[in-house]
């Protein structure tokens, strides 16, 4: 077989760029045609590479690549080749592999061997590569497939915050279903085909609805009714989360000044608010600017997840901070699921905590959830805050959860998310003692 010579690269040395990566891509897969073998394709990007060159700088960028590059080639056999293939991005061909399995073998020789810092102007620099991989012939029917594919797999690895995926044809359908899902979202709401459901929250020790949670739901005219979980990480994705948020916000405060006052008194009105949304730049005057149309500040409460907070805890605290000096209520749901800490529970902007769900379903199973449930009721009164389970699906659970005075409840058991007139009704029939007698 005709091996491509590596050719100098002006930048960085001795390194093979691009342009003959994909000549030499080319030759192998007519090679591996003619022999029957299997060709992989990997494409290796060192993360946060962008800021590494707007920090160091252009020349300890490049200094940085040809040190990675000489890592990786220590590691190879002779008939692999690597290349320099874009920014910070490095691609590999690995010839006669057997099937994925061995693909995975060297994408975790890789990233074991790699090393886990590198000096940068002596800084020494924590050191990661995302890897995407396809395989030629078994995906890609063309060398150029076989570099979309792994381009894809890489996207979707980096995406997906793994730090490998290798292609398939599922992640190509799902892919595909997602990026037809971004615009059918679009579409939907400007269509009117989202709509909020609403759940109660109940006060454990006397049975009473002390507020209840905006969930939001989409009726797509060729899914059917598709749930949050699918839909809400696309919206992020694509963007369209922060108008839909907006409207979701907008919507609940507008529907709750048609409840009856004598009934709900001062329900308080929670919506939900995703990691992009708290993260943005204009959040908390959007959130002001609502509750200033539809004034009733001390009505609304914002649940952000645990997780998304501690994403940038310094600027989530910071907006949160705000939002609660404005009277606005504070809850961080799926509790438990993060890491928090003591110090957390001392600053953390909140007024309620709500315990994940998987540890209330499981707290009569298991001792360890009903300890993990405890100590979180226990912290989080000793600091001021209430707590609120949810996912309470039977007396059982209802009764263990007062026992250890948690102090609000979601679930099943007492209310399903309901429309806006079903919730009315609800709680026009609701018998408080029906649960807490
Ligand atoms: P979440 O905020 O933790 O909401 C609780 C989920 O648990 C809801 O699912 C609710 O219907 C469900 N649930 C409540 N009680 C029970 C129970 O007793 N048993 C069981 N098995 N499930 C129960 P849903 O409505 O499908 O929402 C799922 C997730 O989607 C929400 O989790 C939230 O993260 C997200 N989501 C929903 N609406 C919005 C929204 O308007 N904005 C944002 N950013 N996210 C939303
Ligand atoms: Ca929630
Ligand atoms: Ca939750």
């Amino acid at each position: 077989m005709n091996m491509t010579t590596p050719v100098l690269d002006s930048r960085t040395a001795d390194i093979p760029d691009r342009r003959y990566f994909l000549q030499t891509l080319l030759e192998h897969a007519v090679h591996a045609q003619e022999h029957n073998q299997k060709l992989a394709l990997l494409l290796i990007r060192l993360d946060r590479f962008e800021y590494i060159n707007a920090i160091y700088g252009y020349e300890s960028a490049n200094i940085l690549v040809y040190e990675i590059f000489c890592r990786i080639k220590a590691m190879l056999r002779a008939e692999d080749y690597l290349a320099h293939t874009g920014e910070g991005e490095f691609g590999l061909l690995i010839p006669n592999v057997l099937n994925a399995g061995h693909v995975l073998l060297a994408i975790n020789k890789i990233q074991r061997d790699l090393g886990k810092y590198v000096d940068i102007n002596g800084d020494e620099l924590s050191l990661k590569v995302t890897i995407g991989a396809s395989l030629f012939p078994e995906q890609a029917s063309s060398p150029s497939s076989l570099m979309q594919q792994a381009d894809l797999a890489l996207i979707t690895a980096i995406e997906t915050e793994q730090r490998h995926t290798i292609f398939t044809e599922k992640l190509m359908q799902n892919v595909a279903s997602e990026w037809g899902m971004a615009d059918e979202i679009e579409n939907g709401y400007y269509n009117d085909e989202f709509f909020l459901c609403y759940q109660p929250k109940i006060e454990l020790k006397n049975g009473l609805p002390y507020g209840v949670e905006a969930l939001m739901r989409w009726r797509s005219p060729s899914r059917g009714l598709v749930p949050p979980d699918q839909f809400i990480p696309v919206a992020e994705e694509s963007g369209h989360i922060n108008e839909m948020t907006w409207w979701a916000l907008n919507t609940a405060l507008r529907e709750a000044q048609a409840w009856p006052v004598e009934l709900w008194g001062n329900l308080s009105i929670a919506v939900n608010v995703s990691a992009k949304m708290l993260h943005h730049p204009e959040f908390v005057d959007s959130v002001l600017s609502a509750v200033s149309i539809w004034g009733n500040a001390n009505a609304l409460t914002i649940e952000v997840t645990e997780s998304a907070l501690m994403l940038d805890q310094e600027r989530s605290f910071k907006a949160l901070g705000q939002l609660k000096d404005a009277g606005i209520h504070i809850s961080i749901d799926d509790f438990g699921t993060g890491y928090s800490s003591l110090s957390y529970f001392r600053d953390i902007p909140a007024d309620e905590l709500k315990i994940d769900m998987s540890f209330v379903k499981n707290m009569l199973a298991n001792q360890t959830d009903a300890h993990i449930v405890n100590t979180v009721i226990d912290m989080a009164h000793r600091f001021g805050l209430l707590v609120v389970a949810e996912g309470i699906e039977n007396q059982q659970t209802y009764n263990a959860l007062r026992e250890v005075e948690c102090d609000f409840g979601q679930g099943y058991l007492m209310g399903k998310p309901l429309r806006h007139e079903e919730l009315i009704a609800w709680i026009n029939n609701h018998d408080p003692l029906q649960f807490s007698h």
